[in-house]
């Protein structure tokens, strides 16, 4: 197996116990890579270097953590067009999409070398006499970190880099569709300096590799991004084990994007189209419900169905490529059998919806966008993950806000209005982590706080300073000096 892309586990790399070949969606006859898939034993080994390299680890200098996260960044940022490029190929988002994921990761990665430098903790004044108090935080211990395909490079930066950042040791295993960023991003760390077993890749399946992290005790915390039926079982095995593990989940949505009568049509537009069709809509922000109040409806629909004539659907690394291929047939299938359910349950499908036949054999569907649509359909409350948009009318502002808010999800929401007084009231009642103006509902900072509610997100949010209450413990410590 010496042309497979290997597994790193205590600071080798190793072949692994069978072969997964990573095909572009783009078109399947072209094999990306071979990589390696990890056994059960394999993780396990996996765990015990990460928990061997964990005492050293957490002792070293916030410098020293500094400048190996600074170097990761630094050469991510370098490359961020070649990792761009390997990005599209393996998962399909278009060429610029990529390489702007890339550069993402890279920031991500400047922004946690800073933080070990920023962390601190608190000296309070005691309510006993001659007795001081410290509130500091320390890291939790070894990380299981678990990710999706449709973000290959973002997410799992966006996880491992304040892993680090705060003393963490490592497991990480990626989504079986996607092992060629996890593993580019695993030989940039090597090259980074990082020692041996402090972070250990083990691609692979969730119900090997990944199980055996969630089961194992000498995993402290899962942090894991992924689907909610997927999630849910995260969540139960991290507390039903033995010492159970602290838990971060993020989730899939149901984004709402309400556009009112007073919007600027081409801005809503423009949120529209990017929010529900960009990345394939594989985008857990995506805006898959387009709450649309009836004075602008009409025109709103015509030109979005404009908008979308103009859009091509073609190679993920072509030029001119707007919409790249759904990451497999599996997903395919699935966005198929929503489409025809929101035909079943009386929507007007009015653009799109058909496969697409392009020069290389790949996964090519023309996005679908559904009028006629009642928030009480399946395509309406159901997480489809694909490029199905569902237009729902409304009467006025009040009426939009109760329907954005009527869904299982929360994850990100958005409005499209010239008001000030609907924009302030939409930040403040919208049910959701994050909510936009005027914005896309995918597309978030690097720097802030990402995550959402209800069935969206389960314990505390990922990325910017926020990253430090998953990745850390706090202790509270009592000095009584005499
Ligand atoms: P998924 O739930 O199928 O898989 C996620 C990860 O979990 C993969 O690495 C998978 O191998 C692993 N896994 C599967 N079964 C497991 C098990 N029994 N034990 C441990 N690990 C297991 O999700 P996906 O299809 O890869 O990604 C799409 C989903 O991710 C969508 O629902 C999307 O909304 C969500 N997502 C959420 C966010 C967010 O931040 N909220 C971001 C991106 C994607």
């Amino acid at each position: 197996m010496s042309d497979t892309f290997k597994n790193y586990i205590a600071g080798q790399w190793v072949d692994g116990a069978s072969v997964n070949d990573n095909l572009n969606p783009s078109n399947t006859n072209d094999v990306v890579g071979r990589y390696a898939r990890a056994s059960k034993a394999q993780t396990e080994e996996a765990i015990a270097a990460a928990k061997a390299a964990f005492p050293a680890w957490s002792r070293t200098t916030p410098q020293e953590r500094y400048e190996i996260l600074k170097k990761a960044s630094d050469e991510i940022l370098a490359r961020k067009d070649e990792l761009g490029r390997l990005l599209s190929r393996e998962e399909g988002k278009t060429l610029a999409e990529g390489v702007g994921e890339a550069a993402r990761a890279g920031q991500v990665f400047a922004f946690f070398a800073g933080e070990c430098l920023r962390l601190n903790g608190e000296a309070v004044a005691s309510v006993r006499p001659g007795v001081g108090v410290e509130v500091t935080r320390e890291p939790v211990g070894v990380v299981g970190l678990i990710t999706p395909w449709n973000f290959p490079i973002a997410i799992p930066a966006w996880k491992i880099a304040p892993a680090l950042a705060y003393g963490n040791t490592i497991v990480f295993k990626p989504a079986d569709l996607v092992p060629g960023c996890a593993w580019a991003l695993m030989d940039v760390l090597v090259r980074a300096g990082l020692p041996a077993g402090v972070m250990n890749l083990v691609m692979g399946r969730g119900s090997e590799v990944g199980q055996t992290l969630l089961e194992h005790k000498d995993v402290h915390a899962i942090s894991f991004t992924g689907s909610v039926p997927t999630g849910r079982k995260v969540a139960a095995a991290c507390v039903a084990a033995t010492p159970m593990k602290k838990v971060q989940l993020e989730m899939g949505g149901k984004n709402p994007l309400v556009v009112l009568d007073d919007a600027d049509l081409k801005i809503a537009v423009e949120c529209a189209v990017n929010g529900a069709f960009f990345s394939t809509g594989q985008r857990c922000t995506a805006s898959s419900r387009l709450i649309v109040t009836e004075g602008i409806h009409d025109r709103f629909v015509e030109a979005m169905v404009e908008r979308l004539k103009g859009l091509t659907v073609d190679d993920a690394l072509k030029a001119g490529t707007h919409i790249g291929p759904v990451v497999d047939q599996g997903q395919l299938d699935t966005d198929l059998k929503y489409i025809a359910i929101g035909k079943d349950e009386g929507a007007t499908l009015a653009w799109g919806g058909e496969l697409l036949n392009r020069e290389t054999p790949g996964f090519y569907l023309q996005p679908a966008l559904f009028t006629n649509v009642s928030n009480s359909m399946r395509i309406a409350r159901e997480e489809i993950f694909g490029p199905v948009g569902a237009i729902i009318r409304v009467k006025d502002y009040d009426e939009a806000l109760a329907v954005a808010n009527d869904t299982d999800f929360g994850l990100s929401s958005g409005i499209c209005t010239t008001s000030l007084k609907y924009a302030t009231h939409f930040k403040r009642n919208s049910e959701a982590g994050m909510a936009m103006v005027n914005l896309p509902t995918a597309g978030v900072d690097y720097h802030v706080p990402f995550g959402g509610r209800k069935g969206s997100s389960y314990g505390p949010r990922e990325q910017g300073a926020y990253a430090k209450e998953f990745y850390t413990s706090v202790k509270t410590a009592y000095t009584f000096a005499g």
